[in-house]
């Protein structure tokens, strides 16, 4: 397949894709490199949707997207994050590339903004995320000396993200979200709208061609105010790691077969983004390592295929946002040289690096001051012309199961108190919906997540019964205080 989308650069420096469908929507495309293993790029990735000057309150985000039909995410991999929106009509998408591109900008935060994100939000989900036993696998794999190939963890860890500051986050923002390096597609908006959505924003300033970085992955002299990696000595354990390094063309292929290796290889790993050198790894903890690379290496060179090199767009987007990633990986593939795929399988057959496996992080939990937040309503909402309803928001399947499991073995009522089960929980909200949609564009209601106790909330309908939940919340024995406190 070939790319179709009409390219030109935009005067702000945006590199900028239009393609022709039925979809309106917009992918942002940021090169977010992962530089150290201090999770920077993850919290510039948050602060985004966080505020910016166009739209300073903190729970726009969560208004809209539960109060709305659009969706709006950012995703992030392989050394970059996508942020993305789909809206029902072009005025609407305007208003949301104006919002998105707002936040890609901004450099100011106040000191506590940066805190509930990094020592809230993030810290929740990253402690949830170190419970997982094959999480644990992973980071402890990475969590190992420094080599020529190293995996750096670009969510960082607990006893890391803590360390960041506002000042880490402007030069890496100021490096890497500086416009002529953001690559921008649309569907279903004109070039005039899109521009005129643009233009009110201050950009992060254009370096002098002299020293501007034309790609992330080549050497280059960084502005003096760049971003510096930071670096951390991680304790290690006795266990041995050993790793191939294949390049990307094998990445597809060897993931598609994971789950049948390890029948028969338990300890068995493959990394499951690229490093940017565009390696990924193959890891073992096995000493048979010999037997192991060999019997890797035939299946690959009796299945693996060249005709599947163009990358396969992943289901979880929209379909609207697939469309934009599909002539994304068109225009890459075109650029791929194939000069080094020459019997990559081979590699398999040498002898793996060695390392060791890290210790999983040992974090104290950072003591949040509490705050008198100004009240505040979405401003993003503010005039939409669409009716407001909570039909579209998404929840969680385990949220869902939550639900089913508190009515089937709670005797309490779900009104009175909230079901809880680790630090999740969901509760029922006795109100009318008319009741219900006003408070849910105001900052009060979004608390639990802005203060940062919690990883993500939200509110659902099912059997005609409105419900409010939230993930990894410090607080959730205090919920029934907080939910009536909204609607006094
Ligand atoms: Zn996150």
């Amino acid at each position: 397949m070939k790319p179709h989308g009409f390219r030109k650069n935009l005067e702000n420096g945006l590199h900028w894709t239009a393609v022709n469908s039925d979809y309106v929507c917009a992918l942002f495309v940021v090169p977010t490199p992962t530089v150290d293993d201090s999770g920077v790029a993850h919290l510039c990735e948050h602060l985004v949707f966080r505020t910016s000057a166009a739209f300073p309150e903190a729970h726009n985000l969560f208004a809209l997207t539960t109060l709305t039909a659009c969706k709006i995410n950012a995703t992030s991999r392989n050394n970059e994050s996508l942020f993305y929106a789909t809206a029902p009509d072009s005025e609407t998408l305007a208003k949301l590339i104006h919002y998105l591109y707002a936040g890609l900008q901004n450099l100011e935060y106040g000191d506590m903004t940066i805190a509930q994100e990094r020592d809230g939000v993030i810290f929740q989900e990253l402690t949830f995320l170190e419970a997982q036993p094959e999480y644990q696998n992973m980071i402890r794999m990475w969590r190992d000396d420094s080599r020529l190939h190293k995996y750096y963890h670009w969510g960082g860890y607990t006893d890391t993200i803590v360390h960041l500051s506002l000042k880490d986050v402007q030069s890496y923002k100021r490096q890497y979200y500086r416009p002529e390096l953001i690559h921008l597609y649309t569907s279903g908006i004109s070039e005039d709208l899109l521009v005129q959505s643009l233009q009110e924003i201050r950009s992060i300033d254009t370096l002098d061609p002299a020293q501007a970085i034309t790609s992330t992955r080549t050497t280059f002299t960084p502005p003096l105010d760049s971003y510096y990696p930071k670096l951390y000595n991680f304790e290690r354990s006795h266990v041995q790691l050993l790793s191939w390094w294949l390049p990307v063309e094998l990445h597809r292929f060897c993931l598609d077969n994971l789950a049948r290796w390890r029948k028969q290889f338990p300890e068995l790993w493959i990394e499951e983004h690229l490093i940017q050198n565009q390696k990924f790894a193959i890891r073992t903890t096995r000493t048979d390592w010999e037997y192991l690379g060999q019997t890797l290496s035939n299946t690959i060179q009796d299945e693996w295929s060249m005709s599947v090199m163009t990358e396969q767009v992943d289901d979880k987007y929209p379909l609207a946002i697939q469309l934009l990633l599909t002539e994304k990986f068109e225009q890459e593939a075109q650029q791929l040289s194939l000069s080094r795929t020459l019997a990559p399988h081979k590699v398999l057959t040498k002898q793996p690096s060695q390392s060791s496996l890290g210790n999983l992080p040992r974090f104290e939990t950072p003591i949040l001051p509490s705050t008198e937040a100004a009240l505040s309503t979405a401003s993003i909402l503010k005039d939409w012309p669409y009716p407001l309803s909570i039909e579209h928001a998404v929840t969680p399947m385990h949220i869902i199961n939550l639900l089913q499991d508190a009515c089937l073995h709670s005797s309490e009522s779900l009104l009175q108190a909230p079901y809880i089960q680790a630090q999740d929980w969901v509760m029922q909200i006795d109100k009318p919906a008319e009741l219900i949609y006003p408070k849910l564009l105001e900052s009060e209601f979004w608390r639990p997540r802005t203060d940062g106790d919690c990883y993500a909330m939200g509110i659902f309908s099912q059997d005609d019964k409105i419900y409010v939940w939230a993930v990894s919340d410090k607080r959730a024995e205090q919920r029934n205080h907080w939910l009536s406190s909204v609607f006094n």
